[in-house]
């Protein structure tokens, strides 16, 4: 069916993180969404890892994007020179152009859609489709998505929390909601300008998220602190301070509390059946945001539904898009 050379390349094009699966290989490339341009020629300067280190580090000639925001292309041109850069990585620039399939929040409209086709046919795609990112998350953590069993995701990532449950290889029910890293990460910036007047950056808050991070407030008590450094407002010199763990479990509380809102209309949504088959499953969590201590049990105790997190989080999208590909020809011809 296909001609010598052909290729079939599944994407995670992610608010925080760009994933690429190439057929028959596994995942050859994981890397931040970030792109770094010389504000005066607009060439791009930096990609990925090396561009995320000059987030909030730039001098007036260079700025550096994400291009993706709240899970959608907020920046066309930034997002096609970033896929051109991360397939040409992934594949070389020699060979047929390949088919791609990439995942996308549930709940996008048709615009935000055909933007991400266009924007991977422009970066050199043969052709692009598209998979709802709760099913591939489902997919790639290993859910029996095709039974007739409910089954129930929730991806956490930089701009969105997709919430579904699945049963016959279709979304049930469904949220899609604004509230995940970047509003945890904000969270935390706020809450250390207001209590200890310094400023910090949103790579520090990250930083603070994931090393001393915690869904549960209580628990967060007996956790260990750290150290972060930003600018004093009062002086406005650099300065040091002291972290308590328990200050960003009560930073990050309410965007918590929404992420189970979501979770619990949702689960309200389904049929008894597909709620009876979660209460036997469980509920699967998948992103970056997965690894948040405690998650998993805050959740569990406010559902009464046990919870699990996907093996390897951060992959189960660009899995479930690369498993997507062995049915290629079936989304073709819609
Ligand atoms: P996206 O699909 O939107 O690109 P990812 O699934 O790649 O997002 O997850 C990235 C998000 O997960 C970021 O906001 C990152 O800060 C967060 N994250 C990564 N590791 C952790 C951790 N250990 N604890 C909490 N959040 C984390
Ligand atoms: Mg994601």
């Amino acid at each position: 069916m296909f001609s010598f050379g052909t290729r079939n390349v599944g994407i995670d094009l992610g608010t925080a993180n760009t994933l690429v699966y190439i057929e028959g290989k596994g995942i050859v490339l994981r890397e931040p969404s970030v792109v770094a341009r010389n504000t005066k020629t607009n060439e791009v300067v930096a990609v990925g890892t090396a561009a995320k280190e000059m987030l909030g580090r730039t001098p007036g000639s260079i700025t550096a994007i994400r291009p993706m925001r709240d899970g959608v292309i907020a920046d066309y041109e930034t997002t096609v020179a970033m896929l051109k850069y991360y397939l040409g990585k992934a594949l070389g620039t020699r060979g047929a152009k390949p088919y791609v399939t990439i995942g996308v929040p549930s709940g996008v409209t048709a615009v935000e859609r055909r933007a991400v086709i266009d924007a991977a046919r422009v970066a050199g795609a043969r052709d692009a489709y598209v998979i709802e990112e709760p099913f591939a998350a489902a997919v790639g953590a290993g859910l029996p998505v095709m039974e007739p069993t409910g089954s129930m995701v929730v991806d956490l990532g930089g701009g969105t929390t997709d919430v579904a449950t699945i049963s016959l290889g279709g979304i049930v029910s469904s949220r899609s909601i604004r509230m995940a890293g970047d509003k945890i990460d904000e969270a935390i910036m706020t809450y250390v300008r207001q209590k200890y007047s310094v400023l910090i950056g949103e790579q520090t808050a990250e930083r603070l998220k994931m090393a001393i991070g915690s869904a549960d407030v209580e628990a967060s008590e007996d956790m260990e602190g750290t150290t972060a450094r930003g600018r004093d407002l009062v002086t406005g010199l650099p300065k040091t301070i002291e972290i308590k763990a328990s200050d960003v479990a009560d930073a990050i509380k309410d965007v918590i509390a929404e992420v189970i809102v979501a979770i619990k209309e949702t689960l309200e949504e389904t049929s008894p059946e597909i709620a009876a088959d979660v209460i036997d499953r469980g509920i699967v969590l998948t992103g970056g945001g997965a690894q948040l201590a405690h998650l998993d049990e805050v959740i569990a105790e406010a559902t009464k539904v046990p919870v699990f997190v996907a093996p390897e989080p951060l992959d189960a999208v660009v899995i479930g898009t690369g498993e997507a590909l062995k049915s290629i020809d079936v989304l073709k011809n819609n």
